[in-house]
């Protein structure tokens, strides 16, 4: 066991706690990283709240990078010295999903209640989202990692392991669009603006972003929407439409929680199009359709989570993009603060402005 720092929740709704914890050391198949970053994510931020319940006290966070600084038995993909983003995905690799290439939807459980974190007595820890990344060291399972260059900034990397590979994801993997088609993104936020440039990158005709802000609709236009269309007027989706020609799109990807934006979303589509549901509202919220129009449409509804992605492929080439220029990273963060900071980094975040803040550790 060693000692480290860490961002606890120990109540629902208050303010974390920046406490040492203890870390064992990795096992079999584990690896332990020693973080330079890890991005706040609005999961962090709802389960926090108490808005999806689990398990306290627990650590959060899990959109990480760092340096790999121990690895149990039998770790084969990286080595000590190696930098590494760190995700939340944890997939056997052996349950029928996963098997089935969809690693995102592993079915084989974790129990983050008895994972390698104690509070500093000895006592219960939970390792939220099989991470627990508001920490200066994490010990995961090696299929959470991607090796990544040395030559990218920590604090851009962390970015990859959620907020890019969820929004990017979700249109070129869960929408699988065509070059061409048309998009409609609900929500300018950190995850908005990827499914935004992941639009741009699968050579989408047109890319409405629908926000309700201004502002964020400049910040979708940064990132290569076409247009943008304040969601507070009476019926955005019509001049969603005008700015599609008079149609309908193929994919409308909501990248919000809110249940008006779901209800919204189906009248922003097109024939045979598909509704890509990535934001999470809080638990027993339900939100209302018309399956009539669903059928006679032959339209759809699917879920995105994570952006359906396989780390292992898709991370090396969102990396190879952002080296060639074609994926924006560095202006996604708005905010670099210490753990120290992090309730003030996560008010911030709340505040609705900020795109992704980092907490950076020094070394
Ligand atoms: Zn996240
Ligand atoms: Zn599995």
């Amino acid at each position: 066991m060693q000692t480290i720092k860490a961002a606890v929740c120990h109540e629902f709704g208050a303010p974390l706690v920046v406490e040492d914890i203890q870390l064992r050391a990795p096992e079999f198949g584990e690896v332990e990283v020693t973080l330079d970053a890890v991005a706040i994510c609005h999961s962090d931020i709802s389960y926090a709240s108490g808005a999806w319940g689990g398990s306290l006290p627990a650590v959060y966070g899990h959109e990480a990078a760092g340096i790999v600084s121990a690895v149990g038995d039998h770790v084969s993909s990286v080595a000590v010295g190696d930098s590494v983003v760190v995700t939340l995905i944890r997939s056997c690799g052996t349950c029928p999903t996963c098997a089935g290439g969809k690693p995102t939807g592993c079915e084989t459980p974790y129990d983050g209640d008895h994972g390698p974190i104690r509070t500093s007595d000895g006592g219960k820890l939970h390792q939220a989202m099989a991470c627990g990344g508001f920490a200066e060291k994490v010990v995961v399972d090696q299929k959470q990692l991607v090796k990544i260059s040395d030559k990218i900034a920590k604090d851009v990397a962390s970015l990859i392991a959620c907020g890019v590979i969820t929004g990017v994801g979700a249109v070129v993997n869960s929408a699988g669009l065509r070059a061409g088609q048309d998009v409609v993104v609900i929500g300018a936020g950190g995850v908005g603006l990827n499914a935004i440039q992941g639009a741009r990158i699968a050579g989408a005709r047109r890319i409405v972003a629908v926000d309700m802000s201004e502002e964020k609709l400049e910040d979708a236009r940064a990132f290569g929407a076409t247009d943008g269309v304040l969601a507070t007027l009476d019926a955005p989706w019509r001049a969603a439409y005008k700015a599609l020609g008079g149609k309908g799109a193929d994919a409308v990807i909501v990248t919000v929680g809110a249940i008006p934006a779901y209800e919204q979303a189906l009248r922003h589509l097109g024939a045979g199009g598909k509704v890509i549901m990535v934001g999470m509202p809080h638990s027993d919220a339900f939100a209302k359709y018309e399956p009539v129009v669903l059928a006679a449409l032959g339209q759809g509804m699917v879920g995105s989570k994570m952006g359906d992605v396989v780390i292992q492929r898709d991370i090396p080439w969102m990396v190879d993009l952002y080296e060639q220029g074609r994926l924006q990273l560095d202006s996604l963060i708005s905010g670099r603060w210490s753990l120290d900071q992090i309730n003030e980094a996560i008010e911030d975040t709340k505040g609705g402005k900020a795109r992704r803040n980092v907490i950076v550790f020094k070394r």
